[in-house]
């Protein structure tokens, strides 16, 4: 750490966000830069955190270099502090490295005092302006500094201008706004038994120490928590001379982004008010005017802004938030930033920027946050618009949708054939229910996790989805939900928003996601950059054409369970499940056959020339029938109606099926490989359907390049035997056919033996596939839909894991594996094909560790294509970077 606390402007640099915060290296590099900035100081964000250090206590040091720079602001700006002829006067502002706008304080006109406020009123020849500022300063600072509520010196305006008879705070005069004054001093006596400090040197050190202080205040940290800004980085705080706005018509403030952070568009966008302070624009005590019309008001100073803003956007090279301020006549800039903008202006922003020639193809690329993507693939709520937010989930799957409440998956279908929109809520959906997740706009569970059934079907078709709201109170029997005092009905509407959780009462307006030309471009630069290949988890035609439409270069893993779960395959699978005798189960095999085959035939039609990952089946059978604790209340009502019929002697059976099927532990179970190795005969249907589809497809003239893979393997023994059964089935079919063709055979790597036993199993592995979403529920132990709904926010929250491992890879743990399962299986097969396919696939900061660690590919669902094409070339960018 540095002894120097304290910088001029003309000391600093842009390169010094880190020590001087953005706000004040980008004044420190304007100044440079010749730009008209008030003159002033930045005191360091080391000085904030010795202030917390040394137990909130601004030391003597600190203040010494303060009073310096202040003695050099003085001379260079002739004015004086607390000197009542021509009195300094300053600015107080809070700035962080990373931009929180709002979050802390700002204190102005710092330096006014009884005598000062004479000197600036004979100075400016206006009193009212004076005193105005004068009531100004001490309303912000004893509510920033001394704690004291605006509620009690709001109170003193509105009574005077209720006595005055006037409804404007311009319509007071100097003379009241002395009285106000008068007042105001009395409130602060009265509240802190102390006058209001009249030392302008007082006033600033307790002005720094409350901006330091207000680093921590709860807004702020929520801010940062939301935005995962570190909390140790503490503020700086920018100490500048006062211009003013309001010292006539002759001056104004205003806000100006350089282009239009909306869309993008090219065009200076903004607002501005004649004679006012930068609060009343913010205030919204006065409608700002549109910035066009600066253009007619000042035209000199609006040719001189325009000038300026493109400087700055070309020196910074990013769209700017621009803050300036015209005091009579002449035009200062406050403050330079890049812009906060939308992701549809973020991809304009920085592809027109590359055709402009002010940044590179590879800077646009890195500037660009893939997170932000994932609005711009999915309908997204109007931004513009005001919300009723009702209630609040698990943001399961990303998009907006609206649309009227529906408690049952039948009628949802029914209402969508009618041409009607709807919300499908029910306490969890099962297989059962597909057919009403297809229909509705949107899925609302009050139970589940992020990997419940609803989660996962609703992710993969790109359906907004909402789980686990548990505030949800269901009733089925009336077809209602209540949420505390509010009772939502069968057919009233919400909206839900299935990137933020939110549920929302009423119809709210959606946007259509937006695949600019512009964001096409982007992605094809991604593609010339990264080394990764991008692959998507499609179990259907239509989402591996959606898939191929986004860029992806393959089918990375075919959940074929999916495809059990169609509504008129149901009833089939449950034959097979529940058959009393061999033949009873052939039959339902034979009959599910054509119908996957069909599919495997779709997917390989859309994906013609790239390889397709088809994965067995893998989990418990218990999935595919009823609920046990429906059975069992349907049975009791048909045994309580004395109902001794056919049916509740079938219900009794199936009740039966299913309590054999329960397990203790169905993460743990029997799924995956376990089922193929008791239950050889699915599998076998399964990889019959699959080559079948094969030879047909290659008839076709389709080019297919099958990978058949294994589940939840975690000993060579269970890869060994299932390999020798697809060998076994492929060469059948080759023979009855008379078809020859390729195919790999490779497995999951999702159980923790599996990768420490990596070498082995490569032996009789064509490719591994990290399945890290299993990998990561095993290796930690932590079941995924328990975790989510108990106990893990507790853990983020308190920073015993920095993320959810479920959406952020847990490097040292569940990483480590990956890299030593790839090394060993490459050290038995060179150069083993190796690919992600949990969900971590379609992850940022998870594909810059899959790309460091030289997996082939990844995969992730189809909407998230774009965004692991744009995170690869990122991966792949900043090793080149850090390089260099
Ligand atoms: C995984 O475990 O990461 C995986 C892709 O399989 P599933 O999510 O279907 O269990
Ligand atoms: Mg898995």
């Amino acid at each position: 750490m540095s002894t120097k606390k304290v910088y001029l402007f003309p000391e600093g640099s842009k390169d010094q966000k880190n020590l001087l915060g953005g706000k004040g290296a980008n004044l420190a590099e304007m100044t440079n830069a010749g730009l008209p900035v008030p003159a002033g100081f930045t005191i360091t964000t080391e000085a904030c955190l010795d202030y917390y250090r040394d137990g909130e206590l601004l030391s003597d040091v600190l203040m010494e270099q303060v009073y310096t720079a202040l003695d050099q602001l003085e001379q260079q700006t002739q004015k004086q502090f607390g000197n009542d002829v021509n009195p300094l006067l300053v600015s107080v502002r809070s700035g962080s490295v990373f931009s929180m706008p709002g979050m802390m304080d700002t204190i102005l006109n710092l330096g006014l005092n009884d005598k000062t406020v004479v000197g600036l009123a004979n100075l400016t020849r206006n009193p009212r302006f004076a005193y105005d500022s004068y009531r100004r300063f001490i309303q912000m600072f004893s509510n920033v500094v001394l704690g004291i509520d605006h509620y009690f010196f709001e109170e003193v305006i509105d009574g005077l201008k209720e006595k005055r008879g006037v409804s404007e705070d311009t319509a007071l005069s100097a003379e009241d706004w002395q009285e106000v004054i008068g007042r105001y001093l009395e409130i602060v006596q009265t509240k802190t038994n102390a006058p209001f400090p009249q030392d302008p040197k007082v006033q600033l050190s307790q002005a720094i120490e409350a901006v330091f202080r207000s680093w921590n205040n709860a807004r702020a940290k929520v801010y940062r928590k939301i935005n995962k800004i570190p909390d140790d980085l503490g503020t700086a705080v920018n100490v500048q001379l006062m211009v003013f706005g309001n010292l006539g018509d002759d001056s104004g403030t205003g806000v100006a982004f350089t282009r239009n952070p909306s869309t993008g568009e090219k065009e200076l966008y903004g607002e501005f008010l004649i004679n006012a302070q930068g609060e009343d624009v913010v205030a919204g005590v006065r409608t700002p005017k549109p910035i066009a019309d600066l253009k007619e008001q000042m035209p000199s100073i609006y040719k001189k802004f325009v000038e300026l803003s493109s400087l700055l956007e070309v020196h910074y090279g990013d769209m700017q938030d621009i803050e300036f301020t015209v005091e009579r006549g002449k035009l200062y800039i406050l403050q330079t930033r890049s812009g906060k903008r939308t992701a549809q202006a973020a991809v304009k922003i920085a592809v027109d920027l590359v055709s402009e020639g002010k940044i590179s193809k590879e800077e646009a690329l890195l500037r660009i946050d893939p997170d932000q993507m994932d609005q711009m693939l999915h309908p997204r709520i109007d931004p513009n618009v005001t919300l009723q937010v009702i209630a609040k989930g698990l943001p399961a799957s990303p998009g907006a949708a609206s649309g009227s409440v529906i408690f049952d998956a039948d009628e949802a279908e029914k209402m969508t054939e009618k041409g009607q929109k709807v919300i499908l809520v029910r306490p969890e959906t099962t297989p059962e229910d597909i057919h009403g997740i297809l229909a509705a706009q949107g899925i609302l569970t009050s139970r589940g996790g992020m990997t419940s059934h609803a989660a996962v079907v609703a992710r993969g078709m790109g359906k907004a989805c909402i789980c686990g709201c548990e505030q949800l109170k269901i009733d089925l029997r009336n077809e209602l939900v209540v949420i505390g005092n509010l009772t939502i009905a069968k057919g009233d509407h919400i909206t839900i928003d299935g990137s933020s959780g939110q549920v929302i009462q009423g119809t709210v307006p959606l946007i259509d996601p937006n695949l600019s030309t512009e964001f096409e471009q982007l992605l094809l630069w991604a593609d010339e950059v990264r080394r990764l290949k991008v692959r998507a988890n499609a179990d259907n035609p239509v989402d591996a054409k959606k898939a191929r439409e986004f860029g992806a270069e393959g089918i990375g893993l075919c959940r074929t369970e999916h495809m059990f779960m169609e509504p008129d395959r149901v009833p089939i699978v449950q034959q097979m499940i529940l058959a009393d005798n061999e033949e009873e189960q052939q039959s339902a095999l034979s009959k599910l056959l054509p119908m996957q085959k069909e599919d495997f035939k779709g997917i390989f039609a859309a994906m013609d020339g790239l390889p397709v990952n088809i994965r067995l089946l893998d989990p418990p059978l218990h999935e595919f029938l009823p609920n046990m604790e429906d059975l069992v209340v349907e049975l009791t009502k048909m045994q309580y109606e004395n109902t001794n019929t056919q049916e509740s002697v079938t219900t009794e059976a199936l009740l039966k099926k299913v309590r054999a099927l329960h397990e203790f532990n169905p993460m743990l179970g029997h799924r995956g490989c376990r089922l193929g190795m008791t239950n050889p005969e699915i599998y076998q249907m399964q990889v019959e359907a699959l080559f079948l589809a094969v030879v047909e497809s290659k008839q076709a003239g389709i080019t297919v390049s099958p990978e058949v893979m294994i589940p939840l393997v975690g000993h060579v023994q269970e890869l060994k035997a299932l390999r020798r059964m697809v060998i076994a089935v492929g060469e059948k079919i080759q023979e009855e056919t008379g078809v020859s063709f390729d195919y790999t055979i490779g497995t999951m790597i999702e159980i923790p033996r599996a990768a420490l036993t990596a070498e082995e199993i490569a032996e009789q592995a064509d490719f591994f596939s990290f399945g890290t979403n299993d990998l990561t529920q095993t290796t930690f132990g932590f079941s995924r839909d328990d975790a989510e709904g108990k106990f893990l926010h507790t853990y983020v929250d308190q920073k015993v894991l920095p993320e959810n491992p479920f959406i952020v890879l847990d490097q040292a743990g569940v990483g480590s594996l990956i890299k030593m399962a790839t090394v060993a299986g490459r050290k038995k097969k060179e150069g083993l094909k190796t690919g992600v396919c949990g969900e971590h696939g379609g992850e940022k900061n998870s594909i810059q560790f899959f790309h460091d660690t030289g997996l082939d590919y990844v995969s992730c669902s189809a909407f998230r294509v774009p965004i692991a094409r744009l995170s690869a070339a990122q991966a792949q960018l900043n090793n080149s970077v850090k390089k260099n």
